[in-house]
């Protein structure tokens, strides 16, 4: 073998240990995210609007009563560990368009208030970014698909800065 080539095999080699020692802790975090993805716990982000978030806003405003509160704690509960599969009837959210999905709850009066989002993989998390309600199986508001597209693409191109954490939903924030 010539002494070039040599040199070179011995640098292939040291290269592919350092870049296999470089990537072992990251192997290992990659594979704890798959764990993750199995048990589909998800976290609830909410869009951020003029540095509020959109659901605590429209909790207060509404002055949501303690029933409604639990009826819809109780949902988000309920969806946390379902797979996106299961994201649809008789659970309480179904997929409504290409990347919208609806969270379904009851307020006191029996109204159907409704919460528009969508997933975003990398951080685990659905993210709600926009309120409405439903009456005689029509959601409002009415161009809920284009409002909630539109919400997702400004969500996704910055995520840390359109969104947040909703309270104490998101197990990844918290740490
Ligand atoms: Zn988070």
């Amino acid at each position: 073998m010539k002494l070039a080539t040599k040199i070179g095999h011995a640098i292939k080699e040291m290269m592919s240990k350092k870049y296999a020692s470089k990537n072992a802790p990251r192997q290992h975090s990659e594979d704890r995210s798959a764990v993750r993805r199995i048990v589909e716990k998800w976290n609830f982000h909410e869009r951020q609007n003029r540095s509020a978030g959109v659901v605590t806003d429209w909790i207060i405003d509404s002055k949501w009563s303690a029933k409604t509160r639990a009826n819809f704690d109780r949902t988000l509960d309920q969806l946390k560990s379902q797979p996106k599969k299961s994201w649809s009837k008789p659970n309480p959210a179904s997929k409504i368009g290409n990347h919208t999905y609806v969270i379904r709850f009851k307020d006191v009066s029996s109204s159907q208030l409704r919460l528009f989002g969508h997933f975003f993989d990398e951080h685990d998390t659905f993210v709600m970014t926009m309120e409405g309600y439903e009456k005689d199986d029509v959601y409002y508001p009415k161009n809920y698909e284009s409002m909630a597209e539109a919400y997702r693409v400004e969500c996704d191109k910055d995520f840390f800065i359109t969104t947040s954490p909703f309270e104490d939903f998101c197990d990844i924030c918290d740490k």
